[in-house]
């Protein structure tokens, strides 16, 4: 078993101009990742052919991931609202589709900040109907669509894998996944194996982040137990590290994550150094699995 691994471009760039499409590239490639996973925050931006070109280039596998915001947001009662957030997530789903990749990820069902109150039914039911037609059209190109389970200041609808399991029940799509982070996990759930083993087989996407967004292993978070969780679950799809810092800034994503504060300043030994622990983290379980 093997899980394809990537990197969010965020870890290398903070826009999308043709140097620093192509930076984001080289950079993955040079640190040993198989995937590199693209911010649609501003789907404009990104220069499909080139994308493509790139993948071919570096023997890269893209994928995307984004977040809704308060004035395009599914999980809202204003009906103009949600037609903004279905029209963002079907722009999304043109991206994906037009650089030929296989994954829709991230916080697609909700405004990606902090709510003001609870979610309410009505909200969660303009949200499941949206995803449904989103899948419905993904289906058709073979897409496969995320939902990422986010802390509670993130979202208001999705903080739990239980609450996700109850929302891929209620849209009922075959290619509508649970996608963990160990980020939020840290926050949300009490350990990092149960959710694994209550997502079962819709777990699709990981994300793999410190407690801090910084360097893996220098802070909380239990890796070793969310390895042998992944391992005892089979899971064999891709596996991005994630990791935000004010050395790079992304007008569009920076502040809604909060990233205040410096982390680090050379990507590229912290890319290669993420590598490295998730691939050793991987190997460990497996070895721990087998004996
Ligand atoms: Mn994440």
């Amino acid at each position: 078993m093997t899980n394809p691994i990537g990197i969010h471009a965020g870890v290398w760039i903070g826009g999308w101009s043709p140097q620093e499409t192509q930076l984001a590239f080289e950079r993955t490639k040079s640190a040993g990742y198989q995937v590199i996973e693209l911010t649609a925050t501003a789907p404009e931006q990104i220069d499909t052919a080139l994308v493509q070109e790139l993948c071919a280039l570096h023997g890269l596998t893209p994928t995307a991931s984004l977040g809704l915001t308060a004035d395009a947001d599914v999980n809202n009662t204003d009906l103009a609202v949600v037609r903004r957030g279905r029209e963002r997530l079907e722009t999304a789903l043109d991206l994906v589709t037009g650089f030929g990749g296989s994954y829709l990820v991230g916080v697609v069902y909700s405004k990606l900040g902090k709510y003001d109150g609870p979610a309410t039914p009505a909200a969660r039911a303009n949200s499941v109907a949206a995803l449904r037609d989103v899948c419905a059209k993904a289906t058709s190109s073979g897409v496969t669509v995320g939902l990422e389970i986010v802390n509670r200041y993130e979202s208001n609808l999705l903080n739990t894998t239980r609450q996700a399991m109850d929302f891929i029940d209620a849209v009922g799509a075959d290619n509508l996944m649970v996608h963990l982070d160990t980020y939020h996990m840290n926050i949300e759930e009490g350990d990092l194996s149960r959710p694994v083993r209550e997502a079962g087989d819709r777990l699709g996407y990981v994300h793999i982040g410190e407690s801090h967004r910084g360097y893996l292993g220098s802070g909380t978070i239990d890796f070793p137990a969310f390895f042998r969780a992944l391992v005892q679950a089979d899971y064999t799809g891709p596996i991005t590290f994630e990791s935000f810092s004010s050395a790079v800034v992304d007008p569009a994503l920076s502040n809604t994550l909060a990233v205040w504060r410096n982390m680090w300043d050379d990507n590229v030994d912290l890319a290669r150094h993420a590598y490295r622990f998730i691939t050793d983290g991987l190997a460990a379980a497996r070895a721990g699995a087998r004996s």
